[in-house]
């Protein structure tokens, strides 16, 4: 797929599906930095994981919400690797409540986290991948921030946020030879949806496709996304949700 070597970031990739991106690149025999927040133990299995198979991995502790400590890393890691090829922002969180029960806090993290993390990355990145006349962008939305969903307003206004960044950025970065994409999962079963699927036996019979989505779904098309074989597509945003949303 032409990922061999190329230096990718993974934001929040010590768990779920960023975990499984981690290590999907890992497999193309791309060289992996798994940012993380707090699962250090988490962070340093994926590491071993990958260095199993032979390939460079690297773990780097930075809140993506914090403009600063996401430049030092992107810094750190063009020191260390030389460049950035690839870019998967990944990282996101969910606070969900009605809105009259909705804290501020509630909305000003998610939205800090989901949305400004992926501006923060972005930046970082970008100033590197121009120089490299290449770079690949992709970003982690959902299907609620095209849709909505009820006790999500913070978590679809930031996933809502994505796709027009991604949208504009594209524009912005396609004569530089860099492409910007994004995808928008479904009902991935992950640690982020296990109290929802909980609650909601009834999703898999609204999934054409009969079954939730595996973190490996997820990451299957990310690794196509960041490869040599999608260098036409940029600014698009692709649905993985077993059809959920025909
Ligand atoms: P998860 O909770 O298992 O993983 C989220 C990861 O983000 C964790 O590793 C966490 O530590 C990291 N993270 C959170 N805040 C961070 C911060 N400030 N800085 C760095 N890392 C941080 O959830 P998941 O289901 O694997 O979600 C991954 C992405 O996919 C998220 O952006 C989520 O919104 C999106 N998504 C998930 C689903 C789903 O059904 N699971 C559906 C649509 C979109």
């Amino acid at each position: 797929m032409g990922l061999a070597d190329k230096v990718c970031l993974v934001t929040g990739g010590s768990k779920g599906i960023g975990k499984e991106i981690c290590l999907q690149l890992a497999k193309e025999k791309a060289c992996v930095i798994v940012n993380y927040l707090s699962d250090e133990n988490k962070a340093a299995q994926v590491v071993s994981e990958i260095e199993a198979m032979g390939r460079k991995a690297m773990m780097y502790k930075a809140d993506v919400s914090n403009f600063d400590a996401v430049s030092k890393m992107v810094d750190d890691i063009v020191d260390k690797f030389g460049r950035i090829d690839v870019l998967v922002n990944n990282a996101g969180i969910t606070k969900d409540g009605l809105i009259v029960r909705m804290k501020e806090e509630d909305w000003d993290r998610v939205i800090d986290i989901n949305l400004k993390g992926i501006f923060n990355t972005s930046k970082a990145c970008v100033k590197y991948m121009i120089k490299q006349k290449k770079g690949r962008i992709i970003n982690i939305s959902s299907i609620v921030g095209i849709y909505g969903n009820v006790g999500q307003v913070n978590y679809a206004a930031s996933k809502a946020g994505i796709i027009g960044f991604t949208k504009s950025l594209a524009k912005e970065l396609g004569s530089r030879g860099i492409t910007v994409n994004a995808v928008a999962p479904g009902f991935i079963k992950t640690d982020m949806t296990a109290s929802l699927i909980e609650k909601h036996e009834d999703i898999v019979s609204r999934i054409p496709l009969k079954r939730l989505g595996s973190p490996q779904d997820v990451a299957n098309l990310v690794t196509f996304l960041a490869s040599e074989k999608a260098e036409y597509i940029t600014g698009q945003l692709i649905a993985i949700d077993g059809g959920m949303t025909l």
